[in-house]
């Protein structure tokens, strides 16, 4: 079994892998998946072992692999098998995958342990006459094991005098393992309340006068405490206070009369302070989604691999069915995971698992890339080492190592943030279905606007289609309004972001005490600087795209490269004074807001206000408890939230993601228009929304005014048929870029050799043009779109394409490849 060498993925831009020799001491423990150290030119680097091999490449010198980081493989051999997937589709170099999946190496403390085995502990009582006794030093190891309850501190083996032969062999035949746990984390308990009694006090021994008055008195209480913990599970004592409404005295006198017990329980990590007094809304399933769980169920039953999309309207609870199926997965001893499109939603759906499941399970874990270094290992090797059975988090968390999948849920599927735009340019969602394959578990995609590939799939039946038709409690969908710019204006001949009837609605809404949300797409103070006279706009000196006047930081920024220049007072090319500043940003909004509501409440989220989990925490939680009037930001705002006393949103520019060179323009339109008018009205109070465009023709608007999903599919699938798009073709983005312009030039004309006798075979090969960010981080950048009904061929050319690199010694890095491109800019 132990085979001397083994074959590493490196995080390097290469194709391959790497044979490395194991050091004899070192074969026991190198396995697949297992993270080890090795030499690698003059560094060191850290590696994934993807097979362990019997002989070396001949002629090549072979370097010895220097350590084996950790002695569990981090990687299962099913994420092994999806990170080769993933490295195929997408055409990445294994290693980079790998190192994507996987935490970050960080320092954790930890102690290596040796764990008795069931058949070790067997083995510890057998005598001398056993059929394959064990020699004395085994033996003295596996009592002594016996002794400590089971567990023993690695280096305590050496105490005895134990060699690591010794601890291998014993390793080998099962009677231990070895493991690695994590130290430093102070374990914080809680006391969890749990129902005991069988419906009958058990109030012997006192007075009949005693139990009846007491039994009036404390009934209603008890029978509320007994209906919670039943409904819910056991509960931590400080939200089971305020699930049922009694003070801690009355649990203190269940706990006695024995109708209640108790335990302390460890703390999650993850588990943040807003939770303390976080009660999880317990709705009755209404009709629909009762029948879509049913659906849900159905596909459990079957146990099979299957894609379900929950096509559900905003505001119609599908939150209240993912928090089921997870349930449902949970009590079917699988394991579940639930992506989320942002770091802000995991805060909120993982305070709702840890509240369903959080004290009845071993725990949940959440994944995301604000967590620190450690942090984010931590909770990962808390998953992998089986201690949390459901994962919320991101697009990475899609690598959870959980064993026994048995269901992924990917909610607002179509969100752009599942895409990777970095090596590996993978999206989280089609790689969540390719898992939920892989692992035979059901995905469950849930969108109030999905993506049209995701919907023409559910059409075609090649998945299912489960839908919430309505709001719960059959509240009203928000009404949504046009206002025509070009009206306005002509009205009132003033260019203010706000219309008259968006200021008219917004103070309605101030005189009712109700809340506004104000979104607009663009951050900063305005995004173009023009001079009047000669008309030069000011450009980022690394990309060919304007930069963005910051008022408050009083400078210019690129939004792309993050470079920043001072703010011109006249215009850097002929000099003239006239420089102007157009198109409005969130900045400039909130000042006008501020000007024109100058008793509101007003605050701003978008990336330059919500730098942390925590400004961005606050200032939603101030909005979510009424300290707020009015929240103005950008799509930020979108997504999501449920907030109760919103009763207006207005978009101020419906139009600037509609004039983007993109063919997901109209879709990206009516899906933000959707998502924020689904912002209004979800409480009580019924929701209004105020749409500002130049183009209200347009399809996407006019859809989504209606708030129409079907209707929308129908005009833009047509479009997307005539004009060969996704749904109906697969399509690649190359980009071939340098610093260089000649270089940058010489490449894709090279490549363009390459391609064009493929050009007309079953695929469509256009470019090499400028792409539309001709100039990016001041690279120059040239563009090649690859279209074809046939995913393998794009892939079998694309294939093709990396060998002749390869061959004409073009650099991997110049050229970047992008299977399923979200945006083609
Ligand atoms: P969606 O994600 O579909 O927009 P949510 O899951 O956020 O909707 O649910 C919207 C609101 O409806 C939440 O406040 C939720 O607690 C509530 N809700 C969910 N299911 C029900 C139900 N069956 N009856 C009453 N209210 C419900
Ligand atoms: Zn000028
Ligand atoms: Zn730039």
């Amino acid at each position: 079994m132990s085979l001397p060498f083994c074959n590493v993925a490196l995080p390097v831009p290469l194709r391959t892998t790497f044979t490395y020799a194991i050091p004899e001491t070192l074969r026991d423990f190198v396995q697949p998946g297992n993270r080890v150290v090795v030499p690698f030119r003059r560094k060191s680097l850290v590696g994934v072992v993807v097979e362990c091999v019997p002989h070396a490449p001949e002629g090549a010198k072979i370097r010895e692999l220097t350590k084996v980081l950790e002695f569990v493989p981090a990687l299962t051999p099913k994420l092994l098998e999806l990170g080769q997937w993933i490295a195929g589709y997408y055409l990445a170099p294994v290693g980079e995958v790998f190192r994507a999946m996987l935490p970050p190496v960080t320092e954790l403390r930890t102690e290596r342990q040796i764990v008795l085995t069931d058949s070790g502990s067997t083995a510890a009582q057998q005598d001398a006459n056993a059929t394959r006794p064990l020699n004395p030093q085994q033996h003295a190891l596996l009592s002594q094991l016996t002794e400590k309850g089971g567990v023993m501190p690695f280096a305590s083996a050496a105490k005895l005098g134990l060699d690591d032969a010794v601890l291998h062999r014993l390793r080998r035949a099962g009677l231990i393992e070895i493991r690695e746990s994590m130290l430093g984390r102070k374990a914080k308990t809680q006391r969890v309340i749990a129902w005991k009694g069988g419906g009958e006090e058990s109030g012997g021994g006192k007075s009949e006068k005693d139990r009846e008055s007491r039994a009036r008195a404390l009934d209603e209480k008890i029978g509320g405490v007994k209906a919670a913990l039943e409904a819910r599970g056991p509960l931590p004592l400080a939200q089971l206070l305020r699930v049922a409404h009694v003070s801690r005295s009355v649990i203190e006198r269940m706990l006695r009369d024995g109708l209640l017990e108790s335990w302390e329980e460890r703390i999650d990590p993850a588990e943040d302070p807003f939770d303390a007094g976080y009660v999880p809304p317990a709705h009755e399933l209404n009709a629909e989604q009762e029948s879509a769980l049913k659906l849900v169920r159905a596909r459990f039953e079957l146990g099979e691999f299957g894609v379900l999309l929950l096509h559900g309207v905003t505001g119609s609870g599908k939150t209240e069915v993912y928090m089921r199926a997870v349930q449902e997965t949970l009590a079917r001893g699988k394991t579940a995971i639930i992506l989320v499109p942002e770091i802000a939603l995991t805060l909120w759906i993982g305070r709702q698992c840890r509240a369903w499941f959080g004290a009845r399970f071993e725990g949940v874990a959440v994944l995301h890339s604000a967590l620190s270094d450690v942090e984010r290992a931590r909770e990962w090797w808390r998953v992998r080492n089986g201690d949390a059975r459901v994962v919320v988090g991101t697009r990475s968390a899609i690598f959870a190592p959980l064993q026994n999948l048995g269901l992924i849920i990917v909610d607002e599927e179509q969100e752009s943030s599942y895409k990777q735009e970095e090596t590996p340019r993978y999206h989280g969602r089609d790689v969540a279905i390719v898992r939920a394959k892989m692992e035979n578990a059901a995905a469950l995609l849930g969108s109030a606007t999905p993506s049209l590939e995701t919907y023409h799939h559910a059409r075609s039946g090649k998945y299912e289609l489960l839908t919430l038709a309505s709001r719960v409690e059959q509240r009203a969908m928000a009404s949504v309004e046009i206002v025509d710019l070009r009206e306005d204006f002509a009205k009132t001949l003033q260019t203010s972001p706000i219309s008259a009837t968006l200021h008219t609605g917004i103070q309605e809404c101030l005189a009712q005490k109700t809340q506004a949300l104000v979104l607009i797409n663009r951050r900063g103070y305005s995004w173009s600087v023009l001079c009047r006279s000669c008309g030069a706009s000011v450009q980022c000196a690394n990309c060919s795209i304007s930069m963005t006047h910051h008022k408050q930081r009083n400078r210019l920024e690129c939004h792309y490269c993050g470079s920043i220049q001072s703010v011109p007072k006249q215009c850097p090319k002929c000099q003239s004074q006239y420089v102007y500043f157009f198109g409005e940003g969130s900045e400039h909004l909130e000042e006008r807001l501020r000007k024109e509501f100058p008793g509101a409440r007003i605050a701003r989220l978008d990336r330059d206000t919500a730098r942390t989990k925590r400004q961005y925490q606050e200032t939603l939680g101030a909005f979510a408890g009424g300290a707020l009037d009015i929240l103005v930001g950008t799509q930020m705002l979108a997504k999501g939230h449920d907030f109760q006393r919103v009763t207006l949103v207005g978009v101020v520019s419906a139009d600037s993601s509609l004039s983007l060179p993109d063919f997901r323009a109209a879709e990206r339109t009516f899906q933000l228009l959707t998502q924020v008018a689904g912002r209004a009205g979800r409480g009580q109070l019924p929701g209004r929304v105020l749409i500002q465009t130049f183009y209200p023709e347009h399809y996407a608007i006019q859809d989504a005014v209606r708030q129409d999903y079907p209707a929308f599919y129908e005009r833009e699938t047509q479009f997307r048929r005539v004009m060969a798009y996704p749904p109906f073709t697969s399509l690649a983005n190359v980009i071939v870029r340098h610093t260089d312009l000649e270089k940058a030039i010489r490449w894709s004309r090279q490549l363009s050799q390459y391609f064009s006798p493929h050009d007309g075979k079953g695929l469509r090969i256009l470019g090499p043009a400028a792409a539309p960010l001709a100039k990016l981080k001041k690279e120059h950048r040239f563009q090649f779109l690859l279209k074809s009904p046939k995913r393998s061929l794009l892939a079998k050319v694309l294939g093709g394409a990396m060998t002749y690199l390869e061959r004409k010694e073009i650099p991997e890095t110049a050229v970047l490849v992008d299977m399923d491109p979200l945006s083609l800019m």
